[in-house]
C-alpha cells in the first residue's frame, strides 16, 4: 500500500514469492519478470536473456521494438496523443485505407481490442439484419473449441464452456456446433440465422488448422441462406499463417473479419473490417469507442502495415514456418511422445501425448519461452521475421526438453 518505489519494489517481490498482490488472480503467472525487449530477445530483471517464440501471444509480429514503429511512435508522442472520433484524424483514414487496399474488405472500424473487434463484428451483423434487411435475424453460429474473446457475447460465442462457468446468465442469440460437421451446422441454421463466425486456425483451441472443404462449404452455406460470414483473424491474421489474413489460403472472402494482436506490434489496438454493403448498417451513433483509432495508435498501424508490407514478413512467416516444421519432424518425427506437428505459417502446434506445462517451465530456465494451447500442445509462435539460427537454437532446445522429459517419464 506503500508510496515509495521501495516500497513499489518490495510489493513487487512479495507477489513473485507467492505473497498476496494487489492485483485480481486472473492470470497465473509465471516467476519471471521481463524488463526489456529487442527484435526476437526478451530479458528479466536479473539480466537472464530469453529466445522469444511467443509474442507476447501472437502480438509482437515484427519482434520487440521493431525500429521504424517505435520512431513513428516517438514522432507522434511530439504532435498529438488523443481526439474524438467526433472530428476527422488523418492517421485512421490512412489506416483503413491501407488495410482495405490490402485485403477483401471496403470499410474498417477501429478498437483496442480482439473482444471488442468481435463484439462489432456481431453487433454488426445483428443491426444489418434488423435495419438494413429488416429480416431480424440476430443469432451467430460458432463452432467447438473456438475462442472469440472474454467479453459476455464473446465468451458466450467461444466454443469452450471453461470461459463460461459462473457469468450465467449468458446473452441469448448464440449457438455452438461441432467444427467439420457440416450436417450439424445445416441443422442449426434457423429462419433467426444472422451469420456464421469461425477461425481459420483455431489458436486457442490447440491450433486446428480448418479443413479447405469446409471452409469452402461454410462460406457456400452463407450465401445460400443470406448469412454473413464472419472469420476471428485476431490470432491468425497480419502475416501470422503466411498471408496478410489467412482467409486468403482457402479462396473465400469473408464479409466481415476481425484483427487485433499483431495490428499494433504491442499497442493495444483492434480492427473490424467488412463489406461495403455493409456501410450503412453502423450509421452515426450506432456503435462507437473512445479510444478507437486515435492518433498515437493509428501511427503505430500504420508503421506496422507498411514494415509488414515492406519487409514481406507474411511470404517469410509461410518460409519459416515450412523450414521451422521440417526442422521439428527432423528432430522429432520418431518420438512417440510427440503426436502431430501442425499448423499455418508461424503459428505451429506440437501435440504431445501428456500435459506439457512442465517442458514450458523446464524451456523458460533454459532461456526459451514458449506456450501452450490446452494441456497437451505446444504452440511456437515466434516473430515473423525470426532468422534461421534463431529457428534451429529453439528446434535442438525443444527437442532435447522432450527426450528428457520422455527419459524421466517414460510412456
Ligand atoms: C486473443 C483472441 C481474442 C481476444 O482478443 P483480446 O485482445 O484478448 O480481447 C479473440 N479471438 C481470437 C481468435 C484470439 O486469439
Amino acid at each position: 500500500m506503500g508510496t515509495g518505489q521501495e516500497q513499489q519494489n518490495s510489493a513487487a517481490q512479495g507477489a513473485q514469492q507467492g505473497e498476496e498482490s494487489s492485483l485480481f488472480p486472473t492470470y497465473a503467472r509465471y516467476p519471471i519478470s521481463l524488463v526489456k525487449g529487442e527484435g526476437s530477445w526478451l530479458w528479466d530483471d536479473k539480466g537472464n536473456k530469453y529466445l522469444d517464440f511467443m509474442c507476447g501471444l501472437a502480438v509482437t509480429n515484427l519482434g520487440h521494438a521493431p525500429v521504424k514503429v517505435k520512431e513513428k511512435l516517438k514522432a507522434q508522442l511530439d504532435e498529438l496523443w488523443h481526439v474524438s472520433n467526433l472530428f476527422h484524424i488523418p492517421g485512421q483514414e490512412k489506416a483503413a485505407a491501407l488495410l482495405t487496399e490490402h485485403t477483401c474488405a471496403d470499410a474498417v472500424f477501429f478498437c483496442n481490442s480482439g473482444a471488442e473487434a468481435n463484439e462489432a463484428a456481431i453487433k454488426l451483423a445483428r443491426r444489418y439484419h434488423q435495419k438494413v434487411l429488416g429480416s431480424g435475424r440476430f443469432e451467430i453460429i460458432t463452432f467447438t473449441q473456438s475462442f472469440h474473446g472474454r467479453t459476455l457475447a464473446t465468451l458466450t460465442a467461444t466454443g469452450q464452456d471453461k470461459v463460461k462457468e459462473g457469468f450465467l446468465p449468458l446473452p441469448a442469440g448464440f449457438k455452438t456446433v461441432p467444427l467439420h460437421d457440416l450436417e450439424a451446422l445445416k441443422n442449426a441454421i434457423t429462419s433467426t440465422t444472422a451469420a456464421i463466425m469461425i477461425e481459420m486456425v483455431q489458436a486457442e483451441g490447440g491450433v486446428y488448422p480448418v479443413e479447405p472443404e469446409f471452409v469452402e462449404a461454410v462460406s457456400e452455406l452463407c450465401r445460400q441462406h443470406g448469412l454473413l460470414l464472419i472469420v476471428d483473424e485476431v490470432q491468425t491474421g497480419m502475416g501470422r499463417t503466411g498471408k496478410l489474413f489467412a482467409y486468403e489460403h482457402y479462396g473465400i472472402e469473408p464479409d466481415i473479419f476481425t484483427s487485433a494482436k499483431g495490428l499494433g506490434s504491442g499497442f493495444p489496438v483492434g480492427a473490424m473490417l467488412g463489406k461495403g454493403y455493409l456501410r450503412e448498417a453502423f450509421s452515426a451513433g450506432s456503435h462507437g469507442s473512445t479510444f478507437g483509432g486515435t492518433p498515437l495508435s493509428m501511427a503505430v498501424v500504420n508503421a506496422t502495415i507498411e514494415t509488414i508490407l515492406e519487409e514481406q514478413a507474411p511470404e517469410r512467416a509461410a518460409e519459416s514456418g515450412e523450414y521451422l516444421v521440417k526442422r521439428l519432424n527432423e528432430e522429432l518425427g520418431g518420438n512417440p511422445f510427440v503426436k502431430g506437428i501442425r499448423g499455418k505459417g508461424l503459428l505451429i502446434g506440437i501435440e504431445c501425448a501428456e500435459a506439457v506445462g512442465d517442458i514450458v517451465l523446464e524451456g523458460q530456465r533454459r532461456g526459451l519461452l514458449f506456450v501452450t494451447a490446452g494441456p497437451n500442445v505446444i504452440r511456437l509462435l515466434p516473430n515473423l521475421l525470426v532468422t534461421k539460427e534463431e529457428m534451429d537454437q529453439a528446434v535442438s532446445l525443444i527437442a532435447e526438453l522432450i527426450q528428457e522429459h520422455t527419459a524421466v517419464k517414460p510412456l
